[in-house]
C-alpha cells in the first residue's frame, strides 16, 4: 500500500514569515484529493486589501496572523483532478475559490445558505484552519488548491480570467448587499469610495438597473466613475454640494476603510434609506441616534456571501460582461503591489499571474 503522504499535492507558493518580513517562495503540500475534492491549478489570484491587513498583522489580536502565511482568496484556475464522487466539475473546467473553503454544514447559517456566517466559524481560505481546527490553510498565492467541490465555484471561461478573480471577494462583497437592499430600476444608489470594492459596486449596481452616484474625496476620480457606469459624482469635500445632496439616495454602499463620519453620509439618505457598510475603518465610529431616527433609516453591515449567492453573482457578472479592472503582476512584485494598494495607486485591483510559478 502506498503511504497517504505520497499522494499529497506538492504546491509552490509565496509566503510571508512575519509582519515585517518579505514574501519568499514557499513549498508545501496540500491534502490528497479526496472523493469529494477537486484540484485546481491556479491561474490568477487577486490581491485583496484584507491580504495586506493579515500579512502585516494589522487585525491582530481580533484576527490573529499565523505564519508562514500564504494569502489570497480571489482565486481562479482550472480543474486538473477530481475525486471519485465529484459531480459538479470535470477535469478542464474553470473554477474559483473565494474567502472560505469549508464550514460545519449543520448550523442555521450553513443550512440557510449563508455559510460565511457559520456559527462554528467557517474554514477560511488562508490564515485559518480546516474544520479540524488544526490543519492550517494556505491561500491562492500558490499554484494549486485542493477543495471540496461544494465550496468551489463554477467560472465562465468566456470572460477575461484575470478580471474574474477579484469577483470572488470584491464582487460578492458588493453584490450581496446591493441585492439584499434591492438595488434596481428606480433606485438611487451611492457608492462611497472608489477603490477595489467601490469600482465593483458601481459596475454591479449599474447592471442591476440602479442610478449610481460615486461619493469620493478625490475629484480626479469623476471621469473613471462615469466610465464604470456612474451617472453622478459627488465630491464629499465640497460642503455646498454635500448640503445640496441631502436626502438624495435610497442606498449607500459604504466601501471606505479610512475613518469617516457616518452621520454625514446618513444625511444623504432619503426616507427609509439604507446605508450598508462593507469597509472597515480602524477606529470605532461615533453615531448620532438622530441620524437614523429622522427619516426611518437603516445602518447595516454585510460580509461577502454564501456559496450559492457567490455562484449567482458570477453568473450575473458573466451575463453582463462584468469583470474587475485589473493590473496583472508576476509574483516577484507582491511587495510593490501591497505598497501601491495601500496608497490607492491601482486601478482597481492587482492580480497575480500564478501560471509562471
Ligand atoms: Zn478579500
Ligand atoms: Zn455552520
Amino acid at each position: 500500500m502506498i503511504p497517504a503522504e505520497t499522494k499529497a499535492v506538492a504546491t509552490k507558493g509565496f509566503a510571508i514569515d512575519g509582519p515585517e518580513a518579505k514574501f519568499e517562495p514557499f513549498e508545501f503540500t496540500r491534502r490528497e484529493v479526496g472523493p469529494n475534492d477537486v484540484l485546481i491549478d491556479i491561474a490568477y489570484c487577486g490581491i485583496c486589501h484584507s491580504d495586506i491587513h493579515q500579512a502585516r498583522a494589522e487585525w491582530a489580536p481580533s484576527i490573529p496572523s499565523a505564519y508562514p502565511m500564504v494569502p489570497g482568496h480571489e482565486i481562479v484556475g482550472r480543474i486538473s483532478q477530481i475525486g471519485a464522487d465529484v459531480t459538479k466539475f470535470a477535469v478542464g473546467d474553470f473554477a474559483g475559490i473565494g474567502c472560505f473553503v469549508d464550514s460545519c454544514r449543520e448550523c442555521a447559517a450553513c443550512t440557510g445558505g449563508v455559510e460565511q456566517y457559520c456559527m462554528k466559524r467557517c474554514a477560511m481560505t488562508y490564515n485559518g484552519t480546516e474544520m479540524d481546527r488544526t490543519t492550517p490553510t494556505y491561500g491562492g498565492y500558490s499554484n494549486k488548491y485542493v477543495i471540496d467541490e461544494d465550496y468551489a465555484l463554477k467560472v465562465n471561461a468566456a470572460g477575461d480570467l484575470s478580471g474574474v478573480a477579484p469577483l470572488l471577494c470584491a464582487g460578492i462583497t458588493t453584490y450581496s448587499p446591493l441585492k439584499r437592499w434591492e438595488a434596481g430600476p428606480g433606485k438611487k444608489v451611492a457608492v462611497a469610495g472608489l477603490g477595489g470594492l467601490g469600482h465593483m459596486g458601481v459596475k454591479i449596481a449599474a447592471a442591476m438597473g440602479a442610478e449610481v452616484t460615486v461619493l469620493s474625496t478625490s475629484p480626479s476620480k469623476e471621469a473613471d466613475a462615469k466610465k464604470l457606469g456612474a451617472k453622478g459624482f459627488l465630491n464629499t469635500k465640497d460642503a455646498d454640494a454635500v448640503t445640496a445632496a441631502a436626502g438624495s439616495f435610497d442606498i449607500i454602499l459604504d466601501t471606505i476603510s479610512a475613518n469617516h463620519d457616518y452621520n454625514s453620509y446618513l444625511n444623504l439618505l432619503g426616507l427609509n434609506g439604507v446605508m450598508v457598510v462593507v469597509g472597515v475603518p480602524t477606529e470605532p465610529v461615533a453615531l448620532n441616534a438622530l441620524s437614523l431616527i429622522l427619516g426611518n433609516k437603516v445602518l447595516a453591515g454585510s460580509m461577502i456571501g454564501g456559496i450559492s449567492e457567490t455562484q449567482e453573482m458570477l453568473d450575473f457578472c458573466a451575463a453582463h460582461n462584468i469583470v474587475s479592472d485589473v493590473e496583472v503582476i508576476t509574483p516577484d512584485r507582491i511587495e510593490e503591489a501591497y505598497d501601491r494598494t495601500v496608497k490607492s495607486d491601482v486601478r482597481y485591483r492587482f492580480v497575480i499571474d500564478m501560471q509562471g510559478n
